[in-house]
């Protein structure tokens, strides 16, 4: 669930994501009646399996949902929330389509995952997570690789050469030589290697960068959703 919206008297609008079936929006009757046989469950992040009745209208009805996860860690922290309703916000912003996209589901999920064991006291992480500000960014970076407006990393996106990489152009979209500079903004080395592991990588085993080189990553990602999908996402907390 994305985002669940109040609508009537005891009723919600529900913004899913779903694996089957891309965006989907539904209704939810009655669900806001202290006694609803839906309990506290369809509130936003949570993993549901929804029985859905298809009418005549786009508006899917809510006719039976069950709890795969419910994240009560994730549900109870400031910033894990913010940071799961921004990535929510950029789901919705960038996959509109009832098509499925099971990379874009499974990339959710497991970054609610990470948030939930993250906010949770009880749990000991093997090895130290990655801030949440880089997470926040590879989930973005990823996010932008399943909607299908991945930057050129590997090459210069306008020569073609991989060598003296120095800069990145979102109208290019990649990274360019210094040849081709003049087209973008300077872009580290730090900044370049952080965003081909955020790509290639586990969300939980991604490099350390410095805040400067995260910057530059956290601009690369937005100029290249703004030329190529037409998309300005909220900075990253
Ligand atoms: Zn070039």
């Amino acid at each position: 669930m994305l985002r669940s919206i109040r609508y009537g008297e005891a009723d919600r609008i529900l913004h899913l994501y779903s694996a089957d079936r891309g965006r989907v929006n539904a209704i939810a009757k009655g669900s806001r009646r202290p006694k609803s046989r839906f309990g506290g469950r369809l509130e936003p992040f949570f993993r549901l399996d929804l029985m859905l009745h298809e009418g005549r209208g786009e508006l899917l009805t809510v006719t039976g949902a069950s709890t795969l996860s419910g994240y009560p860690s994730l549900r109870s922290s400031g910033p894990a929330i913010a940071a799961a309703a921004q990535a929510s916000e950029a789901v919705l912003r960038l996959l509109d389509s009832s098509e499925p996209n099971r990379p874009a589901y499974n990339l959710l999920c497991r970054y609610f995952d990470m948030l939930e064991g993250e906010a949770s006291p009880d749990v000991e992480t093997p090895a130290p997570a990655p801030s949440s500000r880089a997470a926040a960014l590879a989930f973005r970076l990823k996010l932008a690789l399943a909607a299908g407006f991945v930057p050129e990393l590997a090459a210069c996106a306008r020569c073609g050469t991989r060598d003296e990489i120095a800069a990145f152009s979102g109208i290019a979209g990649g990274v360019v030589c210094s040849g081709c500079e003049g087209a973008g903004f300077r872009l580290s080395r730090q900044a370049h290697e952080f965003m081909v592991a955020a790509l290639g990588r586990p969300l939980a085993e991604l490099p350390e960068a410095e805040e400067s080189a995260l910057r530059q990553v956290e601009r690369a990602t937005s100029d290249v959703l703004s030329h190529h999908a037409h998309v300005q996402l909220r900075a990253v907390a």
